[in-house]
């Protein structure tokens, strides 16, 4: 908008002059509206700028809650892979159960009763459920 308001304002001081008290009035109108443009730039990115805050604000909140997931996360894995190996051992499986053939321990044979099982994790896991088991039939 400017350079036309330029380009018309310089068109015009040539064919009027700059003492024609019109010519003044516009030039005094258009040096108006274009800090009146400018102002109002001013007030839509300072508006953008408060979108672009706000939103930063809202994302930082997300990361932050999916960091505190990704913990409890991980926690719940570390408790499952104990679990696992704990489990594994008292049958004499390896951890991957015989399911991986690319295990390195196992290369895929490590079902139940491959390795002597832990008789302390045995006596604790298995063994309960053995005898529950035979009070039963
Ligand atoms: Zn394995």
């Amino acid at each position: 908008m400017a350079p036309l308001n330029d380009q018309l304002l310089a068109a015009l001081t040539e064919k009027l002059g700059t003492d024609n008290p019109k010519m003044q009035l516009l030039s005094q109108l258009l040096a108006q509206q274009q800090l009146s443009e400018n102002e109002n730039g001013n007030d839509k990115r300072a508006g953008q700028v408060k979108k672009l805050a706000q939103s930063v604000q809202e994302l930082k909140k997300q990361v932050a809650a999916l960091k505190k997931q990704r913990s409890k996360l991980v926690e719940y894995l570390d408790f499952f892979i104990n679990v696992n190996a704990i489990f594994a051992s008292a049958v004499g499986a390896c951890e991957c159960w015989g399911g991986d053939d690319g295990c390195e321990k196992c290369r895929g044979k490590g079902k139940p009763g491959y390795y002597v099982p832990n008789q302390e994790a045995f006596q604790v896991y298995v063994q309960p459920s053995l005898k529950h088991q035979s009070a039963e039939s």
